[in-house]
């Protein structure tokens, strides 16, 4: 059924104005002052009320396995569903390419992850942890798959996926060639290995060594190299998870000689500190997410930099574990415990009330770090992120005096804990639209399984910035 919004205020990364929202179908068709009802469709009053475009969030694990008898706890059903009710309709997530694998069987293996279960829309960056020869060919036929970035690692030797600084810049190269966009997971790999390492060695086990073997200096010094080995191959460069002042003052310098350079960061990150890790009675496991979270200083800059643009997106990193089985894996050594939070269905309104509310940052910029920035970064622009005309129907009807509150017994994600259990605040989605469909309204559910669409990512070339 078509719908005509009303009376509400558009906000959109480069303003706000009064108007009225016509979908059709599953598009946008118009928005405009005193817009007539044509009858037939549902008309509904905004006033009061605020549209912005459906979130869109760049980073999440949904459905991951780390282990033949464990993966990440939310599906691409309960996942989905979640990140609706917190007002996100598109995501992209992670095709893991395996040692030996083809980008073709990795892609197809994770599209039937999401087959049937998808109520929003998604896609993959493609990771990429063997580069043969016969990847780097295959690499190719990435931006006809609707694939429009990859992702690296400079972190996890161990397990096989860290790259070495030539394989990095020959990837960086090649996606330069293709028009797709990097993402890295920057951490220096060797040596968080080896501290790691040392420290199961001589009885250091509780979860709050995770911090100790992360260290900040080595997030700063994986950020600097691979945005120097990217500037080298002439490519641009996405940094992912971005969490403390080294890797900020490296991207900011970067930014400022002019690389073609971009960052996000989490919620996790904002909230909360190594200190957290250290909770009695192994809930500081809740807490474990590489890399790790650092010190309130670190917050205070975050915040900054995501106001003042060194940081471009607002993604959450959502990697749930449940804690009771699968945290519990780790119970007895901080490295065995699964890294990742629970956070897919609390960006907007955390970024909203402790972003907008508190006066950091206006809400077109809240628009721009999580919708309209993300969506153009990953491909997905003009579609997605953004309200007008011609554009998919993903509209968030936000109530911005709409109070909530967190918990794990009534949030919708599965998992059995919640990192902001008890955090309260104001302004949510009251009504949402994926494609021109309803899929939530007043906190009831309207949302079909497999009703979501995988989406062809357009390259820099393909959109004619190449
Ligand atoms: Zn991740």
């Amino acid at each position: 059924m078509d719908t005509l919004i009303r009376g509400g205020t558009v906000v959109t990364a480069a303003g706000q104005r009064r108007a009225d929202l016509r979908l059709v179908g599953e598009r946008i068709a118009e928005i405009g002052a005193g817009l007539a009802a044509n009858g037939g469709e549902r008309v509904v009053d905004a006033g009061g009320l605020l549209l912005l475009p459906g979130g869109v969030d760049g980073h999440t694990h949904l459905d991951m396995p780390i282990a033949p008898d464990c993966a990440t706890s939310d599906d691409f059903y309960t996942g989905h569903r979640a990140a609706a009710f917190g007002g996100t309709t598109t995501h992209v997530d992670f095709a893991n390419q395996q040692r030996g694998q083809s980008l073709r069987e990795t892609l197809t293996a994770w599209q039937r992850r999401a087959a049937g279960k998808a109520v929003i829309d998604y896609g993959f960056h493609l990771t990429i942890v063997d580069p043969t020869e016969a990847v780097m060919a295959e690499m190719a036929e990435l931006p006809r798959w609707g694939v429009s970035s990859i992702k690296l690692f400079l972190a996890y030797k161990a397990r096989g996926m860290m790259l070495d600084n030539e394989q990095f810049f020959r990837l960086c190269r090649r996606a330069a060639e293709l028009g797709l966009l990097p993402l890295v997971h920057a951490e220096t790999g060797e040596i968080v290995d080896l501290l790691e390492r040392e420290a199961i060695a001589v009885g250091r086990v509780e979860p709050r060594w995770h911090a100790t073997v992360h260290p900040a200096l080595a997030e700063a010094e994986a950020t600097q190299r691979a945005i120097a080995l990217a500037r080298m191959a002439g490519s641009a460069l996405y940094v992912v998870h971005v969490t403390c002042r080294g890797a900020l003052a490296a991207i900011a310098a970067a930014k400022a000689e002019g690389a073609v350079l971009y960052g996000e960061s989490c919620p996790q990150y904002l909230f909360f500190t190594e200190d957290d890790l250290a909770r009695p009675e192994f809930e500081g496991a809740k807490f474990v997410c590489s890399p790790p979270l650092r010190s309130e200083a670190d917050q205070a800059v975050l915040w900054q930099a995501l106001a003042n643009g060194t940081l471009d997106a607002f993604s959450t990193d959502h990697a749930p574990f449940r804690f009771h089985d699968q945290k519990a894996r780790g119970r007895e050594r901080f490295d065995m415990i699964p890294n990742g939070v629970p956070a897919i269905e609390h960006r907007l309104t955390l970024l909203w009330h402790f972003g907008v509310n508190q006066q950091r940052f206006s809400p077109e910029r809240f628009v721009a770090l999580t919708a309209t920035n993300p969506a153009r970064l990953l491909g997905l622009a003009p579609r997605k992120g953004a309200l007008q005309p011609g554009a998919d129907g993903d509209v968030l009807l936000w109530d911005p005096n709409a109070t909530w509150a967190i918990s794990a017994a009534t949030h919708e994600m599965a998992v059995d804990y919640d990192l902001w259990e008890g955090v309260a605040g104001r302004g949510k989605p009251h009504a949402v639209w994926r494609r021109g469909a309803l899929l939530l309204e007043g906190g009831q559910w309207f949302g079909e399984a497999g009703r979501g669409r995988y989406l062809q990512r357009k390259t820099a070339t393909q959109n004619g910035n190449g």
